[in-house]
């Protein structure tokens, strides 16, 4: 089984969402990922985007960590076939143990629980717990609303301006493999 020289860690929807491009980004990342040698961390279900970039990690020949908690492996059809995966009781302990096991994070598209799941990284972030590198691929344009947000919460004084360099958005798999290679640690 070949190595991984560093751990990627990716929050995206559980849902396919309308737009076929989004499932074709997260084949990319997936395979990008393999490619390049980063293992793949994520929520290990088998749906949505989530299961559309494992499935292309896994088929380029790259290593997967899923982790998820008991509750929901039926709902989000738990891939058995991840390199590694780890069950946990609850939410809250999968986000840790994911946490603990990747260097970076990247964001695609999804809904309120790939939102939490940024959220939560970047105001850890914030806080001073961790600088690991935090990218949103806004392909298509997807994440101009939360841009906006976060620039508004910022004009109106409820965060610094630099809350907006804590994270790095990019608008491609290409431009996310150069941003990755300049951040991640060459080993682990
Ligand atoms: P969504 O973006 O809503 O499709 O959710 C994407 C993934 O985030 C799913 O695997 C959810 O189980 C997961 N998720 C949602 N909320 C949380 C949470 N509070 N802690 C950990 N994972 C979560």
């Amino acid at each position: 089984m070949a190595a991984f020289l560093a751990s990627v860690c990716l929050f995206c929807g559980a849902r396919p969402g309308i737009d076929p491009d989004h499932a074709q980004i997260a084949r990319d990342t997936g395979r990008m990922l393999a490619d390049r040698q980063w293992r793949l961390v994520y929520g290990a279900g088998d749906i949505g985007l989530m299961g559309e970039a494992a499935r292309a990690a896994q088929a380029a020949g790259g290593q997967t960590l899923g982790v998820i908690p008991a509750h929901l492996m039926r709902r989000e059809q738990a891939r058995q076939t991840v390199t590694t995966l780890i069950v946990t009781e609850t939410m809250h302990e999968r986000k840790k143990v994911m946490f603990t096991n990747y260097d970076a994070v990247v964001v695609l598209p999804g809904g309120a629980g790939t939102l939490d799941e940024f959220f939560e990284v970047l105001t850890w972030a914030q806080i001073g717990l961790h600088q690991k590198p935090i990218m949103l691929l806004d392909a298509g344009g997807f994440w101009q609303p939360l841009s906006a947000l976060i620039d508004h919460v910022i004009a109106q004084g409820f965060a610094e301006p630099d809350l907006r360099n804590l994270f790095s958005t990019v608008p491609d798999v290409p431009a996310l493999a150069e941003a990755l290679n300049r951040r991640l640690p060459p080993h682990r």
